[in-house]
């Protein structure tokens, strides 16, 4: 019986290298050869294991894939259409992309987007979609270019961050990077930041929920304190974006912020983002994101380097993003 490489999941420990089989595939209507996959934060907690994401065992992680249809019993779908699924439970209810052959549900696959290879869009991946998701909160609010005031990006290291500087930057923001690594800030710069700030500058308790006005608007990453400091640095009627915790999950606050200066906080979710806003996100990102920019903050891994790299992203020492070979073919 064919059977294929897999980073696997057991209750109790990190995430392994192991094999799946043909009969051991889940339920769903489209199988996929996956050929990339890609490495975020998410993935971190759910291979090492210190982070509640996965919901059932033996697990396939990797939340992210993209590859070619093998089979379709769907009427979307037909071999060798090439798919992307990004979210979605992958990972946490249902086998994912660490391996070279999954089967998912039909509405959980998007067209490769015309000008982006599979490759690209493994670079983008969950965090880069992420990153697009906060940019149209932030333009559904009314953000565009030329307005007064810096964009920041907290965490702009890594990938969500690294993708939200390049994208603000090509569009015409002027973008402030938050950073913990001074050493990066001219990667940061590289990728279109006009500015760095430094990560304990906004970590800090001030205990002041209004400080002066800076940012005209923020993608935060951070959460915790570092989202507070940047809602109360908020200019009059700015938008913040809010779609992670890498500093933790608490949110010390007060409403003044929101009812002294109007500033608006927009909750971001990649998961379960409905299609068509996956689709609309796609074609922005294909149609905005600079891919010179997108290759340079972009590093290639095999498969079996996951359990390690697992490790690397949660120690918030991954710079940019992290794309999986999953197949090995460089294809
Ligand atoms: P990365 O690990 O690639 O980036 C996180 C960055 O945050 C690090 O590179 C580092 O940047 C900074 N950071 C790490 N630890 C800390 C800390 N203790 N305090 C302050 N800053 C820190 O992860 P991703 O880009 O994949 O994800 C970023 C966050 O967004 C995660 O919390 C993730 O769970 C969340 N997320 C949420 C999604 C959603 O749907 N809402 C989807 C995707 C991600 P630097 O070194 O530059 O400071």
């Amino acid at each position: 019986m064919e059977s294929f490489p897999a980073i696997i999941a057991d209750e109790g420990g990190p995430a392994v290298m192991g094999e799946v089989f043909e009969s051991g595939l889940p339920e769903g209507d489209v199988t996929v050869d996956v050929h990339w996959s890609s490495l975020n934060y998410k993935d971190g907690l759910a291979v090492t294991g210190k982070g509640r994401i996965v919901r059932s065992f033996p697990m396939v992680c990797g939340i992210d894939l993209a590859g070619t249809v093998h089979a379709s019993d769907s009427p979307e779908w037909s071999p060798g259409d090439e798919v992307v699924a990004t979210g979605w439970g992958l990972s946490e209810l249902h086998p994912g992309g660490y391996t070279t052959r999954q089967r998912v549900r039909s509405e959980w696959l998007v067209h490769r987007p015309d000008g982006l290879s599979l490759r690209d869009t493994m670079a983008i991946g969950t965090a880069g979609l992420t990153a697009m998701l906060c940019l149209l909160a932030l333009e559904e609010v009314g953000l565009e270019p030329g307005g007064a005031g810096e964009v920041l990006v907290t965490g702009a290291g890594g990938g969500v961050g690294s993708i939200a500087v390049m994208l603000l930057s090509g569009l015409g923001y002027q973008v402030a990077a938050a950073t913990g690594r001074p050493e990066i800030a001219d990667y940061l710069t590289s990728l279109g930041a006009s500015s760095i700030v430094g990560r304990a500058e906004l970590s800090a308790a001030s205990g002041r929920p209004l400080q002066k006005e800076r940012w005209s608007a923020a993608i935060d990453t951070v959460g915790s304190q570092t989202l507070a400091t940047v809602l109360a640095q908020t200019r009059y009627r700015g938008a913040v974006a809010a779609c992670g915790l890498a500093g933790g999950s608490d949110l010390p606050t007060t409403v003044l912020p929101f009812i002294l200066r109007n500033v608006r906080l927009l909750g971001v979710d990649s998961v379960s983002a409905p299609p068509a806003l996956r689709t609309a996100a796609w074609s922005r990102l294909d149609a905005d994101l600079p891919r010179h920019l997108l290759e340079a903050a972009t590093t290639v891994e095999p498969l079996e380097r996951v359990p390690e790299l697992a490790d690397k992203i949660l120690a918030g020492a991954v710079r940019g993003r992290v794309v999986i070979d999953v197949d090995g073919s460089g294809t």
